[in-house]
């Protein structure tokens, strides 16, 4: 390594490692697997709605309330699902849109410069790091499984939306359970063989060659789980007030059976935390802003109480061309009063719109406010729970949440990064080796190092490396974020 590469390692060491050691506090915490449950976009007020929507009673999600989040990114106020995941993940607040990797530059206050060199540079993950210690990982979403969310935790990107990427790093992230949807953006299906939803909505789940481990010898070494609600998010973009609650309500049952596991368990922490807020939700509009303290329950509640779909749910009751549109809103909404400009609405909406035109006609009758169909800067409710009674409190940052859980992990990110994602051409340089991009199938380009008569091949996206055209596993995935190739030092000491 010559001088100024040693100096730009070392910085880079510096940056990345001072935040991280503050909470790399050694010893055991007595814990030993974590519960990341994460509702997308859900805001505060669409809990106290749910809670109201069923009796009132604290839900098991209020137990646990003990602080807030801050969810905004390197470089805006207002978070993407992609930067707000890629923080709790990582440790590092990032840029809309990217995964799993450094912002280009990070200007809000208080946020740390990033370094020339560093930009988009991969950075590992609780999930990665939990994995690499020998614990079991899982993913659970709603959405499709290379959604931002679930994404950020295993694949590494600096586009959200480039599927292929994403969805192959997490194949190659050897993670033990993934449950979503997103069947169709798998190709060829064959590569899901443990993992195969039949088309009536059942699911085989094949998690072991043979028979599974006795219980009693089961993952010794604990777990790293994430479970997303997505689609409070999706409802939350279409202002569609049914879908916020009653996703809400799905997503409360999974922290409840989370936390009935955890209190069994002893050693397993829950943590529940929204991304971002979304749509700016708000029990009483603008039509309440002089009767708001005199409105009963009831005002608010019966328009919700009477649907019996979400937005989404309601528009596959719809024919084609939505003439039994009065009909289903009657039926399904328990609305009979639809003006002319509201069907008009209706009838026009585009296939796959249809939540966002009814979701604000039943928000008007429940006098629900929204102020956006996008994401909003508020800071979220953090939700904690920690059988030795150490839990997280107070305000902290989003990207702090990565660190609470690497400490209850035992795991240090900081050197998992360092492990996984040294930038290939200034690692392999330093061996005596020259790299070239062979891109001669577009869909499969792969970084081919050479060294005398040596020749090691690493396929972008994948976990292997081809030695002598033998195939040689790899433990993390090697990564080309549009500029750089980014490849783990396993990969690195293949020359020598
Ligand atoms: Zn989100």
């Amino acid at each position: 390594m010559n001088n100024s590469n040693f100096r730009r390692a070392l910085l880079a060491a510096v940056w990345l490692c001072l935040p991280l050691a503050i909470f790399a506090q050694s010893g055991d915490t007595g814990i030993r697997s974590v519960v990341l449950l994460i509702p997308d976009g859900m805001s505060v007020d669409g809990v106290a709605l749910a809670r109201w929507y069923q009796g009132g009673a604290p839900l098991a999600m209020d137990a646990l309330a003990c602080g807030l989040v801050r969810t905004y990114s390197a470089d805006a106020p207002i978070a993407d699902s992609a930067p707000a995941a890629t923080a709790m993940a990582s440790g590092y607040k990032s840029h809309t849109g990217y995964i799993g990797v450094l912002p280009d530059v990070a200007d809000m206050p208080g946020q740390r410069p990033i370094l020339k060199g560093e930009e988009q540079r991969p950075v590992a993950t609780v999930l990665e790091a939990a994995r690499l210690a020998g614990k079991t990982t899982g993913l659970i979403a709603t959405s499709e499984i290379m959604h931002a969310t679930p994404a950020a935790f295993a694949s590494h990107d600096p586009r959200r939306k480039n599927y292929d990427a994403l969805s192959e790093q997490m194949l190659h992230n050897r993670i033990d359970v993934l449950f979503g949807g997103g069947r169709k953006f798998f190709q060829p299906p064959a590569e899901l063989a443990a993992f195969k939803p039949a088309a009536v909505q059942k699911v085989i789940g094949l998690f072991a060659p043979e028979a599974l481990a006795y219980d009693f010898d089961r993952d010794p070494d604990g777990f790293f789980l994430m479970v997303e609600g997505s689609k409070v998010d999706w409802a939350a973009h279409a202002n569609d007030p049914v879908g916020i609650v009653s996703d809400i309500q799905a997503f409360e049952a999974a922290v409840a059976e989370a936390l009935a596991f955890a209190e069994k368990d002893g050693r397993t922490a829950v943590i529940a935390v929204s991304d971002h807020g979304n749509s700016g939700l708000t029990s009483g509009d603008r039509s309440t802003s002089s009767t708001c303290d005199k409105q009963t329950l009831a005002f608010f509640l019966d328009p919700l109480k009477k649907a019996r779909r979400t937005g989404e749910g309601l528009e596959s009751l719809l024919a084609a061309d939505r003439a039994n549109a009065t009909q289903v809103l009657a039926d399904y909404y328990g609305i009979a009063d639809l003006s002319a400009e509201e069907m008009k609405a209706i009838k026009e909406a585009k296939p796959g719109t249809l939540n966002s035109v009814v979701g604000p006609m039943i928000a008007a009758r429940a006098h629900l406010g929204f102020t956006t169909f996008g994401h909003t800067g508020e800071d979220v409710v953090l939700y904690a729970y920690d059988p030795t009674g150490n839990r997280p409190e107070g305000q902290v940052e989003n990207s702090d949440l990565a660190l609470i859980m690497a400490r209850y992990l035992g795991v240090r990110l900081w050197r998992t990064t360092e492990r996984l994602f040294l930038e290939a051409s200034s690692a392999f340089k330093a061996r005596g080796a020259t790299v070239s991009a062979d891109r001669t199938d577009p869909n499969n380009p792969v970084l081919v190092v050479r060294k005398g008569g040596a020749e090691v091949r690493l396929p972008q996206n994948k976990s292997y490396a081809l030695v002598g055209g033998k195939s040689v596993a790899l433990e993390g995935v090697t990564v080309f974020n549009g500029q750089r190739w980014y490849v783990g030092q396993q990969a690195v000491d293949l020359i020598r």
